[in-house]
């Protein structure tokens, strides 16, 4: 029998679809692809690719798409991808996505959307233990003391890119970026909408629910009760 759940997430930075990705990628078995998990990878293995990428890297500079494109061919041909896969962060351009469909035929693209006052509510309330790494929120997860690491007292900091500043410039650089992509799955009719601007499990329900109307995941699909 065949299976396949072959995904692309999209969605501004913060909107949390690394955490909707690892969540699916968990409860049924497919791997969470990350470009810039395989940059890394591949630096790390110093592979001819993986130089040629680091060039890239280094000088703060995108990474040409011929290169990505080799990349995540070579990823994707991975036993573990033959059940499916989420590809996250890529592809970022109307060439990288028409490459792509060469390679393999994707089941649904998901677009999780939340209004920037959100994001920026969500990314911002984020506070960081400088000393331990500890991760705090305002809203969701306060420390027992305003301001003050739990674990070893410190005084928390917020991180420059959790800014809102800093969040409303990255999200218009994703707008200008994946409009056109975004544009490109809605001609071919597999783009899938999803409000992510609630908690993260109910938006992963709802994922598993509109994916199960299509007909994409499957009973079989499911390799762990939660
Ligand atoms: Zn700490």
């Amino acid at each position: 029998m065949v299976m396949n759940m072959r995904l692309v997430f999209i969605g501004p930075p913060g909107v949390g679809k690394g955490t909707y990705a690892k969540m699916i990628s968990g409860k049924y078995g497919i791997p969470h692809i990350s470009t810039g998990d395989i940059f890394r990878e591949e630096i790390a293995k110093e592979s001819e690719l993986g130089l040629k990428v680091k060039y890239y890297v280094e000088r703060g500079l995108l990474v040409p798409d011929d290169i990505v494109i080799e990349i995540v061919k070579n990823v994707l041909e991975r036993p573990e991808c033959r059940r499916g896969f989420i590809l996250d962060g890529f592809p970022r351009t109307v060439k990288q996505a028409e490459e792509l469909d060469k390679i393999t035929v994707l089941d649904a693209v998901l677009l999780f959307e939340a209004p920037l006052h959100v994001i920026i509510e969500r990314v911002s309330g984020r506070l960081v233990c400088p000393n331990c790494g500890a991760i705090y929120n305002v809203s969701w997860k306060p420390p027992r003391k305003p301001g003050i690491c739990d674990v070893c007292g410190s005084t928390l900091i917020r991180r420059k890119d959790d800014e809102p500043e800093v969040i409303k410039a990255r999200y218009e650089v994703y707008r200008q970026t994946f409009t056109p992509v975004i544009e490109y799955y809605r001609n071919k009719k597999i783009l899938i909408e999803v409000y992510a601007g609630r908690e993260a499990q109910e938006v992963v329900t709802e994922v598993e629910k509109i994916l199960r109307e299509r007909k994409i995941i499957k009973n079989e699909h499911i390799i762990s009760k939660h």
